[in-house]
């Protein structure tokens, strides 16, 4: 399985980035392979966690490998509790590469999801692994982990960011 490419804002087909991901109808060999190989991604970028849209998949899965835990793949995912303690925790993003800010979330989540088996899951997450998943989350509506910062301090990151790439 070779390297599939992340998409990054800037590049030339950053739109997907901010689209809304369509649902999976089936949990079929595309599927399986396309999840396998974003897991692959992961390791070769050193990320924690990767969505469809970021690899130009419009659809609803994504895939995290958080530290001191497996693999893991959500396809069809809902976020059904979160916790009301909120906590900041700095957050990076394959696709806005080298810029880094605390975002605050809910430091426990609740998710149900399917695996790549077709198999239902519903599991609780707290720490590293309940932070990939709401930032994953976020990227099958459209939204990007910097939205969630303040807007002068956005603007100076992507500021630095896109002369960088330029
Ligand atoms: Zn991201």
């Amino acid at each position: 399985m070779s390297m599939i490419d992340v998409v990054t804002v800037g590049s030339t087909y950053e739109d997907i980035l901010r689209k809304q991901a369509a649902t999976v109808a089936d949990i079929d060999e595309k599927i399986v392979r396309l999840t396998t190989a974003m897991i692959e991604s992961l390791e070769i970028h050193k990320g924690i966690g990767l969505a469809g849209p970021q690899v130009n998949e419009q659809l609803r899965l994504f895939v995290t490998h958080a530290q001191d835990d497996i693999p893991r793949v959500f396809i069809n995912p809902e976020i059904i509790m979160t916790s009301d303690d909120i906590v900041p925790y700095e957050e990076g993003c394959l696709s806005i590469p080298g810029v880094w800010a605390d975002v605050m979330r809910p430091a426990e989540i609740t998710i149900q999801a399917w695996n790549e088996k077709g198999r239902p899951f519903t599991i609780d997450a707290h720490g590293i692994l309940a932070r990939v998943i709401q930032h994953e989350y976020d990227h099958l509506r459209g939204r990007l982990f910097i939205d969630r910062i303040e807007e002068k301090k956005r603007e100076r990151l992507m500021k630095v960011y896109l002369k960088n790439i330029g």
